[in-house]
């Protein structure tokens, strides 16, 4: 890999060098939902920092293996070791079976990921899917003396996992003793031997509608212990990326290190990731504070606190514009912004998607053709051609730098301003040489398609919006100028707007 890339590993604090253990293979595994409700905004941005992080791997060259499960059982209410399951709950709530409900939002959240250009992961597997595997870590880790069976539940024992050496509280830097102050009170506390102690397996009450059997008689696995199994399963005991929403670290994450430690004898990640919260107000996104919104709400405006609609692409573009490790809050301001910067975006794309290179000699430009224009006898820019060169390293570097998608969307801007120019009419292709006009168009579409994952949306295909344009050029030759508004008002109502310039005739997105 000719590219260094760095991540910052939330097990050490600090940006690593990215060291696959096999390369060119990577093995990526993110917790994936809980497929009890629909996914909120917040979801969707740590789904896609790391989708951004799929296709950069992918892009530098790593055969990536990313696999995302759907917890469909055992997450409980109040992310701890008592209550209701999450799709059990539902499931009463709504007449259903279980599984029509994990059916219901699984197929949400996999329209809500398409819409936002995600690529889907490599495997998706299922907690329910992996019972047999789970019963097994289970006994493995009783066998280890690092779990214990108490009245029909399975516990793993945290002080024995410590007394071999280990530190559980290492991922978020909690301290037991201060962690036992906050679970003083907790209930269900009586069966463990230490209140920390954290459910691998558990007993269901008869009520509970998800139960199978096992070794301790009728129950179902815990949540923690269900990504320990699927990751290991796919990617071995060891692997390189695990990442996830940054609430998730404790006690999540921690209990997967401690599994897996205490089932392998060793660390099972060797980088975590973490993408910070979307935030309202500052206050953290999600269902249970009532401040979540759906993809849904925001692409219709149907929201008391969206002023407007706002497209995916929007979205997307603006969840991008911020580092994955900066909290991201929500505001109409910032997403009007990044409706228009999305569009400007856009119109550069399809600007120097239409344009060919064209040796200096040439000039004639056909109004309705493609866009070709050129002055003769133009000398090669250095300058500009360099800065092009420097905008396409820095993309990179800032790629590089743990991700930094802040920084890189800045320096396509950067390239952005040359095909404006080019379009414009106030700069050539044969100015920046064959070299330097084929590096800013190659870099420039792969930087927004391929690695930024953002592409053009229109309700109406091509050949409409063409079709129209040329009875525009047509109405005004003729002079109909009644014609040409009601054109022009067609093109409105799409976002769209006549770019009608000395040198061509054009349709571009409404900036
Ligand atoms: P859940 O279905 O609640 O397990 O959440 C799915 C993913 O979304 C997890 O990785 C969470 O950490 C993440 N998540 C939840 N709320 C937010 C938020 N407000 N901002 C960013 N990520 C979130
Ligand atoms: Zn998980």
């Amino acid at each position: 890999m000719n590219q260094p890339f760095k991540i910052y590993n939330s097990l050490s604090r600090q940006k690593e060098l990215f060291e696959p253990l096999s390369p060119p293979y990577v093995g990526m595994y993110v917790c994936g939902p809980t497929v009890y409700n629909y996914v909120h905004l917040g979801n969707v941005r740590t789904f896609l920092t790391f989708d951004t992080l799929f296709r950069y791997l992918t892009h530098i060259g790593y055969k990536v293996r990313y696999v995302r499960n759907i917890t469909d059982v055992g997450h409980l209410v109040g992310d701890g070791d008592e209550g209701e399951d999450k799709i059990g709950k539902m499931a009463k709530l709504e007449k259903l079976e279980p599984m029509e409900i994990v059916q219901r939002y699984t197929n949400d959240f996999h329209n809500v990921l398409l819409q936002f250009n995600m690529r889907p992961p490599s495997i998706e597997p299922t907690a329910t899917g992996h019972l047999i595997e789970q019963i097994e870590a289970t006994k493995s880790l009783i066998d280890k003396g690092l779990a214990y069976e108490s009245n029909g539940s399975v516990y793993f024992d945290i002080n024995k996992y410590n007394e071999e050496g280990h530190n559980y509280g290492k991922l978020s830097g909690r301290v037991l003793d201060e962690l036992l102050t906050e679970t003083r009170n907790l209930e269900g506390t009586s069966e463990k031997r230490n209140p920390l102690d954290f459910a691998i397996w558990k007993k269901a009450a008869p009520e509970h509608i998800m139960q199978w059997e096992s070794p301790w008689g009728m129950g179902f696995p815990g949540w923690h212990l269900e990504c320990t199994c699927m990751s290991t399963k796919y990617l071995g005991k060891q692997f390189d990326i695990h990442g996830g929403g940054m609430d998730l670290k404790f006690p999540h994450h921690e209990c997967e290190i401690a599994q897996g430690t205490g089932l392998n004898g060793a660390d099972p990640v060797r980088y975590w990731m973490h993408s910070n919260m979307l935030t309202v107000n500052g206050q953290k996104m999600s269902k249970s504070l009532g401040n979540s919104f759906l993809p849904a709400e925001l692409f219709t405006g149907s929201h008391p606190l969206l002023e407007q609609a706002y497209s995916p692409m929007t979205t997307r573009f603006f969840m991008l514009q911020s580092h994955y490790r900066s909290t991201l809050d929500f505001s109409n301001d910032a997403l009007k912004g990044a409706q228009k910067a999305y569009k400007r975006l856009m119109n550069g794309l399809k600007a120097i998607k239409e344009m060919s290179y064209i040796p200096a000699e040439t000039s004639n430009i056909p109004a309705d053709s493609a866009l070709k224009v050129s002055t003769p006898g133009v000398q090669i820019d250095d300058k500009k051609v360099a800065d092009i060169e420097r905008s396409v390293q820095a993309f990179y570097e800032a790629m590089n730098d743990d991700l930094n998608t802040a920084v890189a969307v800045a320096q396509l801007f950067n390239l952005l301003k040359y095909i404006n120019m080019l379009f414009l009419n106030q700069l050539t292709p044969a100015a920046l040489g064959e070299t330097g006009f084929g590096l800013l168009k190659e870099k420039f579409v792969l930087f927004t398609e391929e690695i930024l994952g953002l592409k053009e949306e229109r309700s109406d295909s091509d050949a409409v919006v063409l079709g129209m344009l040329n009875l525009y050029r047509e109405y005004k030759a003729a002079q109909q100028y009644d014609k040409v508004d009601q054109v022009r008002a067609y093109f409105k109502a799409q976002g769209l707007v006549i770019r009608d310039m000395k040198h061509r005739i054009d349709w571009a997105y409404e900036e």
